[in-house]
């Protein structure tokens, strides 16, 4: 399109002194990354997780042993294997083991409970579940059952109480749950063998990511091992050799920020990759006092606690040389208190599962700019080889400065939604992404992201579908009608809040409803609180104004 300003990427300028603003992928798989990685360094660590320590050479051998279990149970290339743990070193033996007998792995979030494991392993069909003991006995042996999912792997997490125990690895006394095997005793068992013969290409599926995409209903993106390599390799160039030292996961490794800024990264990088379970701040700085990072990605959400918790000092920083943040808002102020309290810039990055993870960065040497009317920060330029627009209501680009919706092209896009020919081409077409989320592009090429298209509520980065919540408030017997949405949360940046209407004669509560959520949903994802109304506004149409609902909730706060 002649005189576009997108195309004549004015961001190109702001790469100078950077690293360049076009690459090409070294690898065309993760198994080939990997198998680098290690072969350029067998001894170096991999992996830590408070005392326990893995090498390259180690990982390798125990992915290997449990490839070999998964292909010889029956898991063929391109079938799905899905894994439902935090941030520990089995969920690196499980998705490599995956990605080597040629399956595509499904991530979990380990706090879904049966209502949202029930759809996304319906929808995704994996011939086997890896899942810690506990989330086994809780919940996923029920609804791995119920699908007859026969192949399952369980491991015990060490909980926080036991994180300090050193003898992860050389443990041999376990009793998995019946009907399962344990992963590490079957890694060990096999790790001497070869793995399984497979060859896959870029153009494979290495991972099922679920989100909402752009239009609320939960499926699965396909990232391709091209699609994750690219980022991967994008991420780690920016580890160059002066800034020594390891990734830090603050993300959750199930989320494509862990999985690719964090994980696939640090195996392109041949860097240390330091777990700490999940997201708890005293753990995470005395973590990071121990193991001295040099990178560290995660939500906002995370540096405001990180920043608040009492016991915090600049020593807890000290090794740091790159922070990001990514896949939530990042308000200016926190930039402009962190790095006057512990002198790290915050660098803002902006993607989605759909891109994953990073579409844009703010280039090495430049700081991204406040948008002087709205106070938004900018959320960076686009990453190498990559493209974003935004583009009006028939797809057509805006003049510069204009607000419209978000289109992106590059590498990293997924090609497709996991069958939902429907909504792919919605969402994408010709390899370009249509976002959903509503921004602008400055004079000099730097993006902004002001809004969303979508309802979706964004509680500390994790996302909360309204539609979801609402499914299980209508499963109550005492609710009529429900309208879930947003509302400002100082702490989570959103929270989830219910507007509810009740069937004649039910004399429910706010609090009998929010129990009714927690029973089956994620703990981020019930509401926080619930509004009885006689009646929910509707359209002539009768479909509830649940955008009418939400600026009022937000307009009232
Ligand atoms: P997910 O697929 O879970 O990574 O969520 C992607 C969504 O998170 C995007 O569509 C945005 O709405 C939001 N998001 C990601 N990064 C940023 C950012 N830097 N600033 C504002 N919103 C963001």
């Amino acid at each position: 399109m002649l005189g576009s300003p997108y195309d004549e990427r004015p961001w190109l300028d702001l790469y100078e002194g950077d690293l360049p603003s076009e690459i090409r992928p070294r690898h065309a798989t993760m198994v080939e990354l990997f198998a680098d990685a290690v072969r350029a360094n067998p001894d170096g660590l991999a992996l830590t997780y408070f005392d326990g320590r893995l090498t390259f050479a180690e990982l390798d051998d125990l992915s290997n042993g449990l490839a070999r279990h998964l292909a010889d149970s029956g898991v063929a290339p391109g079938d799905r294997v899905a894994v439902y743990l935090q941030n520990v070193p089995q969920f690196a033996i499980a998705v490599l083991a995956g990605w080597k007998a040629g399956a595509i792995v499904v991530p979990l979030n380990p706090m879904y409970r049966t209502h949202e494991l029930t759809k996304i392993l319906g929808d995704s069909r994996p011939e086997a579940v890896i899942s810690s003991e506990q989330g086994w006995h809780d919940v996923v042996g029920g609804v791995a059952t119920a699908l007859e999912i026969d192949i399952a792997i369980t491991t015990s997490e060490l909980d926080l109480q036991t994180r300090y125990d050193p003898r992860l690895f050389s443990r041999s006394e376990r009793r998995p749950a019946a009907g399962t095997v344990d992963l590490l005793a079957v890694a060990r068992a096999r790790s001497g063998e070869r793995p399984p013969e497979i060859s896959p290409q870029a153009s494979d599926i290495a991972l099922l990511v679920y989100t909402s995409g752009t239009s609320g209903v939960p499926k699965g993106a396909t990232n391709t091992h091209g699609n994750v390599v690219f980022n991967a390799e994008g991420t780690a160039l920016r580890l160059d050799e002066d800034t020594p030292g390891g990734i830090f996961a603050l993300a959750p490794l199930f989320h494509i920020t862990g999985l690719v800024v964090q994980f696939a990264a640090a195996l392109a990088a041949g860097r240390q990759l330091d777990l700490a379970y999940r997201f708890e701040p005293g753990v995470v700085l005395d973590a990071l006092a121990e193991h001295r990072p040099a990178f560290m990605v995660g939500p906002s959400t995370a540096y405001m606690a990180l920043m608040n918790h009492a016991e915090v000092t600049p020593e807890h920083f000290a090794s740091l040389k790159m922070v990001h943040s990514g896949g939530a808002p990042l308000p200016s102020a926190v930039v402009e208190s962190f790095r006057e309290r512990f002198g790290l810039y915050i660098r803002n990055g902006y993607g989605l599962t759909e891109t994953t993870a990073t579409a844009t960065s703010v280039p090495l040497g430049k700081e991204a700019p406040v948008d002087a009317a709205s106070g938004t920060l900018a959320v960076g330029v686009p990453t190498y080889n990559t493209v974003l627009r935004v583009v009006d209501e028939d797809g057509a680009d805006l003049p510069v400065g204009e607000v419209g919706e978000i289109v992106i092209e590059g590498p990293m896009v997924v090609p497709a939604y996991w069958n939902k020919p429907d909504e792919t081409a919605a969402s994408i077409r010709d390899g370009r992404l249509h976002t959903g989320d509503v921004g602008f592009m400055d004079e000099q090429g730097w993006f902004y992201v002001v809004d969303r298209k979508k309802d979706m509520i964004n509680a500390s980065g994790f996302k909360v579908w309204p539609r979801e919540v609402e499914d299980v408030l209508y499963g109550h017997p005492a609710v009529r009608e429900a309208a879930v949405v947003g509302v400002p949360d100082a702490y989570r940046g959103e929270t989830v809040k219910a507007f509810i209407s009740l069937t004649r004669d039910s004399s429910a509560t706010g609090e009998e409803l929010v129990e009714h959520c927690k029973r089956q949903l994620a703990a981020y994802k019930y509401p926080r609180s619930v509004e009885i109304l006689d009646e929910l506004p509707k359209t002539a149409t009768g479909k509830i104004l649940r955008r009418q609902l939400r600026d009022a909730a937000r307009a009232g706060e």
